[in-house]
């Protein structure tokens, strides 16, 4: 059986388009359960009606034309109760119902499996007897199974048919989205670009060309390149190793020739495929079969077809790179994003970002969000080869993409681009005022920083300091570790930059969702693992170096305070404290004249919120980070798309564990702050400032906003709001309330974020 559902799967996932898809899918199950019929239907949103799409022993004529409403037939019975319906009798039972376009009346047998993607039931599969058969437990099992991993894959083609702005059935569509999760806010609209990882064989996406010709002598010219490069290679060898072992090039040379592999993908092109998916396409395909054989000289085979391929597509990414012309506005698209496809993108055209994997901490949305780009990321079942050269809208508050928008949905987009571009301007006025309510409780608002361009626009909106610097942001856009004098460097800006303001500095935040590229962390549970201060713990010539470096750069400017991140126990409290006032000690011996920085922790760890006057004794001030609180106190990982819909610090309970921590911490006598992405959400911030929370610090773009909405607020009326929303049962009810009373207060416009 399992043979059978991989065998099955992986035909599917071959397959050039949903059509081709389907028709595997119902060939196989007929063969594979030795049924007389097999069909697939599938919803058609605008009929609101299951299409029959795909059929082996229904009449062909009735594909795409044989539909049923969810009320009608045992079809419509399978997607209304969104289970099996398995009847050894099905024409006795009352939803039967007969449909002349498919002659099915002699079919005694009905088993039909809903087919379900992301709670939706996108269709139902359906297989069928002339006679009485009683399908057992183990072929009901097998369909299910079968059904819930072809689900992914119906949706994923159904996606790339709506961003070509046809549905399935043919109908025209428009408007498609897919939503993953925040990445930086704004709005935007422009033409897609994508790009994707040079010479990996495995993460070439489909692309359709027009003209195969051109296309053709494309990949001839690459695979000549190839063909050149081995022969100069063979003759490099030629003093180095035996005739016999130079025929292996020959054997290069030979299947690189136009009868083998080269034959192959110039099929594959003439079939309307891009050379680099049609190469693709024909690697896998050696590589699998090489790999399953017994003989170990064949196995080892699959080596050299990668390798050969992998030159190929090599020259192929080269030339195309080199000839990629960027639109004037261009949305940079990905299945996974990095700096270095950002960094390629002339500035002046980059206007937007999406990533289908990541979420809005990944190393690419804190740089977009620095850069004041728009960006969507994690949107798991987007089609971003298709969006290549199409405009979409990208709505990086609620990280959602648009493609083939209709007109009306294009203006009030546009509309919404206008009031943000007039919002903006409007708000450069209050840029010097303080954040302060209409009763005049004040609040500070700080900066979150990373790269020195969000030092400089932080600046330019009038921050009153940083609260956070995410010093591991430099340090993953290198390639080893850098020196004490590097980072000396790197600190001392931002020190200089903000001085006499104060300037926090969080030690090194690595692990969970943010490795560094030269010291991987590999583990099953990485946001419970190894991170943070622990890895800091365990490396303390990494904390010391950092320590000493932060302290010499603060040498004359003494704005400098240190932030721990992840800290659960006292004890990491009191090693690292020692080791701080060891290096302040150390540098002092060497004639620095280094002023002791406060050090203050990260609250992120729900335990730590019960020992918080343990903590006031030995720290100088607490900084929540909201983003890591919430997903300890909900147990949802904060980058994990499936799950973000549920991931919310809105909730009514963070709410209650921000305002008990804030109302602690002020009767241990310290300043609190929040530094994670709340802050920067206008409805959000006037909750916290309710609570009584001293700093909020957030990204640039945000701080004005924040601003403006905190100066027209009374604070009598925000805590009316805290204590209302803290009542309610659950987060779509607190965002609720807040909008519905905020509304009363504000313009809408601000609001757009509270989606949080
Ligand atoms: C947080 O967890 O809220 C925070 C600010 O830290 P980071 O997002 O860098 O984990
Ligand atoms: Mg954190």
């Amino acid at each position: 059986m399992l043979e059978t559902l991989r065998s099955i799967i992986q035909e599917v996932n071959e397959a050039r388009d949903l059509t081709a898809s389907l028709e595997i899918i119902v060939r196989q199950i007929q063969r594979a359960m030795n049924v007389k019929v097999c069909s697939v239907y599938l919803l058609n949103h605008n009929l609101e009606r299951y299409v029959l799409m795909a059929t082996k022993g229904l009449h062909q004529d009735a594909v795409g034309k044989a539909s049923l409403a969810p009320d009608e037939g045992l079809v419509g019975l399978v997607a209304q109760r969104s289970e099996p319906v398995n009847l050894e009798h099905a024409s006795s039972h009352p939803r039967y119902l007969y449909i002349p376009e498919t002659h099915e009346e002699e079919f005694e047998s009905f088993l039909g499996v809903p087919i379900i993607h992301q709670r939706e039931v996108l269709g139902v599969l359906v297989v069928q007897q002339s006679e009485a058969r009683d399908f057992d437990a183990d072929e009901e099992a097998f369909l299910i199974t079968l059904s819930a991993q072809l689900a992914g894959i119906i949706a994923n083609e159904e996606a790339r048919d709506a961003i070509t702005g046809f549905s399935p059935t043919g109908l025209k569509t428009t408007d498609a989205f897919f939503d993953g999760l925040p990445g930086a806010p704004g709005v935007v609209i422009a033409e897609a670009v994508t790009v994707f990882p040079p010479a990996d064989l495995g993460a070439i996406p489909k692309r359709k060309i027009d003209d195969t010709k051109k296309e053709i002598e494309f990949f001839n010219d690459c695979l000549n390149a190839v063909r050149i490069d081995i022969s100069e290679l063979k003759m490099k060898v030629k003093g180095q190793l035996r005739p016999e072992e130079r025929e292996l090039f020959d054997a290069y040379l030979h299947m690189l020739s136009d009868n083998a592999l080269g034959a192959e993908v110039i099929a594959h092109i003439e079939q309307g495929n891009w050379a680099q998916g049609a190469l693709a396409r024909v690697a896998r395909g050696h590589i699998r079969n090489l790999e399953n054989m017994d003989d170990d000289y064949l196995k080892e085979r699959a080596t050299d077809i990668k390798d050969l391929c992998s030159r190929v597509l090599f020259y192929l990414q080269e030339k195309e790179k080199k000839n990629r012309q960027y639109p004037e506005r261009c949305i940079l698209v990905s299945e996974e994003l990095s700096a270095a496809m950002l960094a390629e993108v002339p500035k002046e055209s980059l206007v937007g970002i999406v990533s289908a994997k990541g979420s809005g901490h990944s190393h690419v949305a804190l740089l977009s969000r620095a850069m004041g780009i728009p960006a969507a990321m994690g949107i798991l079942d987007l089609p971003f080869s298709e969006l290549d050269g199409k405009e979409i809208i990208v709505d990086g508050y609620n990280g959602r993409v648009y493609s083939n928008p209709s007109d009306e949905l294009r203006e009030r987009y546009e509309e919404i681009v206008r009031e943000e571009e007039q919002l903006s301007e409007g708000l450069e006025s209050i840029k010097d005022l303080p954040c302060e309510t209409l009763d005049g409780h004040r609040v500070e608002l700080w900066v979150n920083t990373g790269l020195m361009t969000d030092v400089l626009r932080s600046l330019e909106r009038g921050a009153e300091g940083i609260g956070l610097f995410r010093t591991e942001v430099p340090f993953l856009l290198r390639d080893r570790f850098p020196t004490e004098r590097e980072q000396t460097e790197i600190y001392r800006q931002q020190l200089e930059a903000f001085e006499p303001k104060t300037v926090t500095m969080r030690t090194l935040d690595i692990g969970g969702d943010k490795p560094l590229p030269y010291f991987p962390i590999k583990e099953e549970n990485p946001f419970l693992g190894w991170r943070g201060i622990r890895v800091s713990m365990d490396h303390p010539e990494i904390f010391i170096a950092q320590i000493r470096a932060m302290m010499k750069a603060s040498v004359g400017l003494n704005n400098l305070q240190i932030l721990l991140p992840m800290i659960s126990n006292m004890s990491e409290v009191d090693y690292s404290t020692r080791l701080i006032k060891r290096a302040h000690q150390e540098l002092r011996e060497e004639g620095l004249d280094v002023v002791m920085p406060k050090v203050g922790v990260m609250m992120e760890i729900p335990a730590l919120m019960y020992q918080i006057k343990l903590l006031a004794s030995r720290v100088d001030f607490i900084s929540v980070g909201s983003n890591d609180l919430s997903q300890y106190l909900l147990a949802i990982d904060r980058n994990n798309p499936r799950v973000a819909g549920s991931y919310s610090t809105m909730h009514p309970s963070v709410l209650r564990a921000l305002e008990w921590i804030a109302r602690e911490v002020h009767e241990a006598d310290l300043r609190v702050s929040v530094c994670g992405e709340m802050a920067g959400n206008p409805g959000a911030a006037v909750l916290l400032m309710a609570m009584g929370y001293d700093v909020l610090s957030m990204n640039a773009t945000s701080l004005l906003k924040v601003k403006s909405v905190i100066r027209n607020v009374n604070y009598h009326q925000a805590r009316d709001l805290l204590e209302k929303v803290l009542m309610e049962e659950d987060t779509e009810a607190v965002k609720a309330a807040n909008l519905k009373k905020q509304l009363t207060i504000f313009s809408s416009s601000w609001f757009k974020e509270d989606i949080l």
